[in-house]
């Protein structure tokens, strides 16, 4: 089928929107008419090369759509259901995901670098071009072929526009702070970085009733939307020398901190807010090659520093289970969403999430 997609052809140069060729969902995949999709950092990473990824590539990977088709031996979803697509496919068979870890999936990582569904094929095609995938998921597209497995199927009362960063960036935040911290009520955390990841990090922390709630960040404008989301105080890393002040407010450091960033002398702020026997979470995703810096005796003093990828969530119980606490009111996730654009503005949503006018953007078709 043809359809219009968005497709990067090199780093650092403006995504092109066009015609492209999309094939049928062959074994064990459906065909998804996306409603909406999240625009999210990592997108940015890859556009700027900071991350591997072969080229010419349809981005997007915080898809949400309803199934049109289903390929042979399909037997979780059917024609009609509403599903969020996954960043990240889990096989289901390797030791990670039969031991409950699946976002450490032994296999989702090579399809990725291969720019290829699980399948180790491709569906999209620009004229004679091959195309890669992204994320086996490709959802800056009016449709994607995917494998069953990345498509999660959540309530069909639940808004595709809202929902779909649960793709991604939300279950991120959220997981990082209910699965990896495994905060417990009353415990204190700081949460470095107010964007989509942190302020979903912040939405976690007072979902699961913790006691002092410290947001950190460098822009006004995003800690006063981690007020609104919940937490008790804010620092901006601008003004004040943060550590310090979550040493204050916590009484000699806070129970977790979560770095949502990606940079690493933010990693260590974030381990130096830990009182001994803390635990530092590393949410964010530095580039390729960089180096932390912390000194090996503070492992002595019982501190824990753990590493998370996609908030270690199991996809197929916390996405519909995320999707329910969004429909109850209780985790408010429509709130991060502070602008919508057309699959044409792809560029311009990229440029104000760099920027940073935007929380998070929502591409809608
Ligand atoms: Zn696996
Ligand atoms: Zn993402």
């Amino acid at each position: 089928m043809k359809m219009k997609a968005a497709v990067l052809y090199e780093n650092n140069k403006p995504i092109r929107v066009q015609e492209v060729t999309l094939d049928d969902p062959q074994n064990q995949e459906v065909l998804v008419k996306l409603v909406a999709t999240g625009v999210c950092h990592t997108d940015l990473h890859f556009i700027k090369g900071e991350m591997p990824q072969p080229l010419p590539v349809v981005l997007g990977h915080e898809g949400a759509g309803i199934v049109e088709k289903v390929g042979p031996g399909v037997t979780s979803l059917k024609p009609g259901d509403h599903v969020v697509l996954m960043v990240a496919y889990s096989c289901g068979k390797c030791r990670y995901c039969v031991g409950g870890r699946p976002t450490l999936c032994a296999e989702w990582l090579g399809y990725h670098m291969m720019g290829t569904l699980p399948s180790m094929t491709k569906r999209l095609h620009h004229d004679s071009q091959e195309l890669n995938h992204f994320f086996s998921q490709s959802s800056f597209a009016q449709y994607a072929v995917v494998h069953e497995r990345t498509a999660i199927k959540v309530r069909e009362d639940a808004p595709l526009d809202r929902v779909c960063l649960l793709g991604c960036g939300t279950s991120t935040g959220l997981g990082a702070v209910l699965n990896t911290a495994g905060i417990r009520a009353g415990e204190s955390i700081a949460i470095y970085g107010c964007g989509g990841v942190g302020l979903s990090a912040v939405m976690g922390a007072k979902l699961a009733g913790a006691g002092k709630l410290i947001a950190v960040d460098t822009m006004d404008m995003k800690l006063a939307k981690a007020q609104e989301l919940g937490a008790d105080y804010v620092i901006n890393a601008s003004r004040e020398d943060p550590p310090q002040r979550v040493k204050e407010i916590t009484g000699g450091g806070a129970d977790y901190a979560v770095e949502c960033i990606g940079n690493v002398n933010v990693m260590v702020q974030a381990f130096s807010s830990i009182h001994n026997g803390g635990k530092c979470v590393i949410a964010g995703m530095a580039p390729l090659g960089a180096m932390l810096n912390i000194a090996p005796f503070e492992f002595l003093l019982g501190k824990t520093i753990s590493g998370s990828v996609q908030g270690d969530i199991r996809a197929s119980i916390d996405v519909p289970k995320y999707a329910d606490l969004f429909m109850a009111g209780k985790l408010p996730i429509d709130k991060l969403v502070t602008r919508y654009f057309g699959l044409d503005e792809i560029n311009e949503a990229m440029s104000a999430l760099e920027k940073g006018e935007v929380i998070r953007a929502v591409v809608r078709f």
